[in-house]
């Protein structure tokens, strides 16, 4: 049955990836075991991590300068991990969003927090570019695509010596940046990588040199570097899809095609929500989110004539977050682009219905 997947996370993944994914888990390498089955320690374990490790810097164009780590606690976890880690006094952060704001309640709890904007009260339907970062500060922490409201930074500040703390857990690897700018970026893995359960952290070791505090194993970012991502055992299964994830976007033409294939795909979306009669999207222009694309009907009362239409097409996951109700499209690396031609179909043809 052909499915049109517009779930938010865990949501959409390659075909290909899921296949071998799954063939792994009844047989892995023609070894007789399941992954599932395998030890974290073994050689065959140990290759994945490093093969896996090897195509994230490759992707990204990052030299050994930067550790990455798979962890578990979600970004969630990194909320306070990073707060743990990097903060002496105090930090500044970018309210955009629910999640960063979440960030931000939990940085609180470690010293003190600067927000340098915060799009609360427009509903966080847009994004500035005019604050300053003072120089005191221990890091500036932003969150690139606010997955909830459907906003995305297209550019990053200038941080200098303060470094730059990125949460890009639903538009990692969705288009290409200079990476090289940002001291720590991470990512739960269940949007646009593979499976919930796994968290990829990008760090640049030279800013935890200066630490001195501390650190809960778990929490201490220097520890698992030391250990290479298996201070305990980690989530095998994740880690390995990730790694089929990343082999499949360097054979799409890597982080510069699966970008323009990404704007061309939201574009489509955004005009028809901008042409149609009944629809509307709230966020400012120059902050549309390329990864989830959220909207209203103009008239609240045909929420049930739309809903029916869609559901019965076999499209899932269209609803918008429960914190704002309307749509949602989430149109993550591998959402093909045959599943937003026929959401846009639906779209006229409901207008064409319910518009006098
Ligand atoms: C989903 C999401 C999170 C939370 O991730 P968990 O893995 O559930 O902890 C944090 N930040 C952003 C931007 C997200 O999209």
């Amino acid at each position: 049955m052909k499915v049109h997947n517009f779930n938010a996370g865990p949501s959409v993944l390659p075909k290909e990836v899921i296949k071998k994914s799954a063939q792994s888990v009844i047989n892995f390498n023609d070894s007789g075991l399941s992954l599932l089955e395998i030890s974290h320690r073994s050689i065959d374990f140990l290759e994945i991590i490093e093969k896996t490790t090897f195509l994230v810097k490759r992707i990204m164009n990052l030299n050994d300068d930067y550790a990455i780590l798979f962890l578990q606690g979600g970004a969630t976890l990194q909320f306070s991990m990073v707060p743990y880690n990097l903060m002496n006094k105090k930090a500044a952060y970018l309210d955009t969003g629910f999640w960063a704001k979440n960030a931000i309640n939990e940085a609180k709890k470690f010293g003190k927090v600067r927000v340098l904007f915060s799009g609360k009260n427009k509903n966080y339907t847009y994004i500035s570019k005019n604050y300053h970062i003072p120089y005191d500060m221990d890091y500036f922490h932003c969150t690139s695509n606010n997955t909830i409201v459907g906003s995305q930074m297209k550019i990053f500040p200038v941080t200098y010596s303060i470094p730059l703390v990125c949460d890009m857990s639903s538009d990692i690897f969705s288009r290409k940046l200079d990476f090289c700018k940002f001291s720590l970026i991470y990512a739960s893995a269940q949007k646009n990588v593979s499976s919930a359960g796994m968290t990829i952290v990008i760090v640049k070791k030279d800013i935890l040199e200066k630490i001195r505090k501390n650190i809960p194993s778990y929490m201490d970012y220097k520890i698992h570097i030391h250990n290479n991502s298996i201070l305990n055992t980690p989530n095998v299964f994740s880690i390995y899809t990730s790694m089929l994830t990343l082999e499949w976007i360097e054979n799409q033409g890597g982080l510069s095609v699966l970008g323009e294939k990404n704007q061309y795909k939201a574009k489509l979306l955004y005009d028809e929500i901008d042409h149609n009669n009944l629809f509307e999207n709230k966020i400012h222009k120059e902050n549309r989110s390329d990864m989830n694309v959220s909207f209203f009907l103009k008239k609240k009362n045909l929420e049930k004539e739309f809903n029916k239409m869609w559901k019965k097409e076999n499209i899932v996951g269209l609803d918008g977050h429960r914190y704002l109700g309307g749509y949602r499209a989430s149109i993550y690396n591998a959402l093909p682009l045959k599943s937003i031609q026929f959401l846009i179909e639906i779209m006229k043809e409901f207008e064409k219905k319910f518009s006098y």
